[in-house]
């Protein structure tokens, strides 16, 4: 199945072929802060498997060991890539088809907002990442590749 997606300005689009590796809630602050959001929901596909078919995301280190990408003309938040990773998570609500990206844990649950009450009932772990962020550099962006 191919799962087709966009930002909010439509300049940014991709097609993910599937099924995802794995769908999930994440509740880490990078993620919050990522999205604007109590929490992120990340559809994860193999990097071979995501082509952007207009435009492409602006991306900048978000830590260490990670990048984060968004369209640059309306600020959508798209995907987050760790470095040594080949794969790749698009945000789920970019999808046509987010109702079919159904989410199956939590990750991250150190940092879950107590009013959070969504998915009670899947299992849940914490950040396994030292993400080592420098939160007084200032990250340049640039396109994905
Ligand atoms: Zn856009
Ligand atoms: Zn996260």
């Amino acid at each position: 199945v191919t799962y087709l997606g966009r930002c909010l300005c439509g300049n940014v689009q991709f097609e993910a072929e599937g099924p995802p590796i794995d769908v999930h809630y994440c509740h880490c602050s990078m993620c919050r802060r990522a999205t604007g959001s109590a929490f992120a929901v990340l559809a994860w596909f193999k990097k071979g498997d995501v082509l952007w078919t207009r435009g492409s995301p602006k991306t900048l280190p978000s830590s260490s060991v990670a990048r984060r990408g968004f369209c640059a003309d309306c600020g959508t938040p798209l995907l987050l890539h760790y470095d040594r990773d080949d794969r790749l998570a698009l945000m789920a609500g970019c999808f046509e088809r987010a109702d079919l990206l159904i989410p199956t844990h939590h990750y991250g649950i150190e940092g879950r907002l107590p009013w959070v009450d969504i998915g009670r009932e899947l299992t849940g772990c914490e950040t396994d990442v030292d993400f080592a962020a420098s939160p007084g550099s200032a990250p340049s962006a640039s396109a994905f590749d």
